[in-house]
């Protein structure tokens, strides 16, 4: 599983042997500078649904359309160098939940085959009339979790951002913001997500350990 918002690929729950023998330890924890902010309760993102109905999003030509039926797991924004690279911007945005929630009601997509920090392929999918990326597989899970760009959603300001990560390689005058947890590098699941979000996340990292996306 990974955690980052793109192409990093880090978070390192040490490959599919651990995952029964250490379930609630599938990140790198929290590292010396990094800021955690507890007592969180988003209402909207801690309910398996999503408040007022599925959120929809599109690429920039309005060719691709899709829906997103499930609230997302997790929600980060990242600053890895990969990123950047890929975004040609100062980091992204990814909410990441199970592939299955995604459904591309219109257009076609592409999928542009990059490396993630593991290694991995990473897979983007973008639009292919004007090459908008919408959204990610990562080597962790496959084709079983997505990590949509919320900058594509119409509405972006109804997801809640969980974490910064990656600030290590932030752009020098990149702003943090303070009510947000940030990460130099990236953070462990189990003790930043609610129970019943990363238990979503164990059902997708058990089901890749069997052989799943
Ligand atoms: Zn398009
Ligand atoms: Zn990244």
């Amino acid at each position: 599983m990974q955690l980052d918002g793109g192409g990093a690929d880090v978070l390192g729950f040490g490959g599919r042997r651990e995952i029964g023998r250490h379930p609630l330890h599938i990140g790198g924890g929290v590292r010396k500078g990094d800021r955690l902010a507890r007592g969180r309760g988003d209402a909207m993102q801690d309910a398996a649904e999503i408040a007022g109905g599925d959120l929809s999003g599109g690429c920039a030509c309005g060719a691709a359309r899709y829906r997103v039926s499930r609230a997302p797991i997790f929600v980060n924004n990242c600053h890895c160098r990969r990123c950047q690279v890929q975004t040609g911007s100062t980091s992204v945005v990814n909410m990441f939940l199970e592939a299955e929630c995604v459904d591309l009601l219109s257009g076609r997509l592409s999928e542009h085959v990059v490396k993630a920090g593991s290694g991995g392929d990473h897979i983007i999918c973008r639009c292919t009339a004007c090459g908008t990326a919408l959204w990610s597989y990562y080597p962790r899970l496959g084709r079983l979790g997505a990590g949509v760009r919320v900058g594509t959603l119409d509405d972006p300001a109804r997801v809640k951002l969980d974490a910064v990560i990656f600030t290590a390689s932030k752009m020098p005058w990149t702003a943090l913001p303070e009510d947000i947890p940030c990460f130099e590098a990236t953070y462990n699941p189990a003790e930043l997500l609610p129970p019943d979000r990363f238990s979503r996340l164990e059902a997708l990292i058990v089901q890749r350990a069997a052989g799943g996306g």
